[in-house]
């Protein structure tokens, strides 16, 4: 039963810490081909002294004191097999019949899904916050990509690609550590059977797992530009609205071939549905923002022609009130003119001639007169320059002359 179990079990005997007997959760745990029978810990596990453990093993053989470890993280392995690992453990003394401590028994037990699961939740709720917060779609989804890049256990690069408003083809929304090469070759690829994993997974709106690129059918059109880009595997995921519209796709790629666990295809959902939620909220922003635009846009045309419309009706009874005086002008000039000499008839009918009286005497400043009808008055008042009612008190510059 202990065998079966997820608790990692060795004894250790001596100074050294040689290795006396493990369980098969010990061997899987820290790599079977690795661990050594009857050698010292540090031999096999190198990695170990550089993190303090052999330290600690050293400590509690030397004063018999149990050492207690809660949510330890180890480096386990060295170069690209090293792996991050979170452990609560013990090492407690074991001692011979006489209580002298003779070697160390080890018992722990792994916690890094525990630990990837707060952080999980804590990227989780920091990506909401900035969706509540309305900061910037790109932003927001760069933000989420580096979450799943961080949390992820093994080298993952994460990409979102935005569905335009048909759903026909896909934009680059965020993929921080893809090359901008790839991404730039990726931008504005229709969504189809066929057109590599997001292609296929928006086309579909499910998901689409490409285990090994190298073999893929789907990545036939793809497969080169992949290999420049090192990249093996893609899981494509469709984001999708609450009303099952194409949003766009979340994926995300790996080094080497490989298949999602349940857990992945888990993380992967998560991601999605938040992804989902940051860009309608963007759209509803965008509407509400173009809906604004249009109001005032609106708002603006009526406000202009109402003015244009009050200048109009300005200028009018403007002309109104010139037209007006005008009119009193010439009655007065017409009255106190009425006992003047003058010809029968209006004299601005051109050659045409006028068959109105002559009822107001005109002159211009070169010292011409004439008379005219009203008609023709106001006519040459308006359209020569210079014109102006003559009285008969005007004498010009001969009587200035002779004055
Ligand atoms: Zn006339």
């Amino acid at each position: 039963m202990f065998g079966q179990s997820m608790v990692s079990f060795a004894a250790l005997s001596g100074p050294t810490h040689v290795l006396e007997s493990a369980n098969p959760a010990f061997f899987a745990t820290i790599g079977e081909d690795r661990v050594r029978m009857g050698a010292p810990v540090a031999e096999w596990m190198p990695e170990l002294a550089g993190q303090g453990f052999i330290d600690l093993l050293d400590q509690v053989y030397r004063t018999g004191e149990p050492y207690i470890g809660r949510g330890a993280r180890v480096v386990l392995g060295t170069g690209a097999q090293a792996r991050e690992g979170f452990f609560d453990f013990i090492y407690e003394p074991r001692r011979d019949s006489t209580g002298n401590v003779i070697g160390i028994r080890s018992i722990g037990v792994e916690t890094t899904q525990v630990k990837q699961a707060q952080r999980l939740m804590a990227e989780h709720r920091a990506l909401l916050e900035q969706i509540a917060r309305q900061a910037p779609l790109s932003e927001v989804l760069d933000g989420m990509a580096r979450s799943i890049e961080t949390i992820a256990p093994q080298e993952v690069l994460a990409s979102v690609l935005l569905a335009d408003s048909d759903g026909a083809h896909l934009r680059h929304g965020a993929a921080p550590s893809l090359p901008d090469f790839y991404n730039q070759a990726i931008d504005g690829i229709a969504t189809g059977e066929g057109v590599g994993s997001c292609g296929t997974a928006a086309h579909r709106r499910e998901p689409v797992i490409a285990a090994d690129i190298a073999t893929d059918p789907f990545w036939a059109d793809f497969r080169d530009l992949a290999e420049q880009a090192g990249l093996a595997a893609c899981w494509s995921m469709p984001i999708l609205a609450r009303d099952g519209a194409l949003l766009g796709t979340f994926a995300m790629y790996h080094r080497s071939p490989r298949t999602p666990q349940d857990t992945d295809l888990g993380l992967i959902q998560i991601f999605a549905n938040t992804a989902a939620l940051a860009i309608e909220r963007h759209h509803i922003e965008q509407e509400k923002a173009a809906a604004e635009a249009r109001a005032q846009a609106a708002h603006d045309a009526l406000a202009k022609a109402m003015q244009a419309e009050k200048k109009l009706r300005a200028e009018a009874e403007q002309r109104a009130a010139a037209a007006a005086e005008l009119n009193a002008q010439m009655r007065a000039a017409a009255a106190a003119q009425a006992g003047a000499q003058r010809p029968e008839h209006c004299q601005l009918g051109g050659s045409r001639g006028c068959a109105q009286p002559a009822e107001i005497k005109v002159a211009d400043s070169w010292g011409d007169a004439a008379w005219g009808c009203t008609n023709h008055v106001e006519e040459a008042l308006l359209n020569v320059r210079s014109v102006f009612i003559a009285s008969e008190e005007l004498g010009g510059l001969t009587a200035y002359r002779n004055r």
